[in-house]
């Protein structure tokens, strides 16, 4: 896929999921951020393509850092990770045509399937990754 991705979660495990799951997809771990201020500072810094973003978190929580993202670039895809009982998360990124949901736990399939809605990414889309 060749997409650059920042992964955002104050727990390294789940981080290390997600970069398994996205390393194997083909994309791009450009950086890590474990609370929603770093992730702030490194999307001005580091202008991904898609941002992973776990909502629960210590200092800014995931909400309120995709509000942030969201005021620099509209058009970055952010996929808001938590737990299913957050209905109002849902509610938010539905509206928002470059926001995705998905919740935890989740499989690999489910965070690609997310990914490649927001990317425009073609399953049978192989031929780009050949080369
Ligand atoms: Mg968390």
């Amino acid at each position: 896929m060749g997409q650059r991705v920042l992964i955002v979660d104050d727990s390294r495990l789940a981080r290390a999921t997600v970069r398994k799951y996205l390393v194997q997809a083909g994309l791009e771990v450009v950086g890590e951020a474990g609370n929603g201020r770093e992730a702030i500072d490194m999307f001005t810094q580091l202008s991904p393509d898609l941002v992973t973003l776990d909502v629960t978190m210590p200092e800014i929580d995931g909400l309120t850092a995709f509000r942030e993202i969201r005021k620099r670039d509209p058009s970055a895809a952010v996929i808001l990770v938590t737990s299913l009982d957050q209905k109002f998360i849902a509610e938010e990124v539905a509206h928002d045509p470059r926001g995705g949901f998905i919740p935890k736990p989740f499989s690999s399939f489910d965070l690609l399937k997310a990914v490649r809605q927001l990317l425009n990414l073609d399953e049978s889309d192989d031929s780009s990754v050949e080369g």
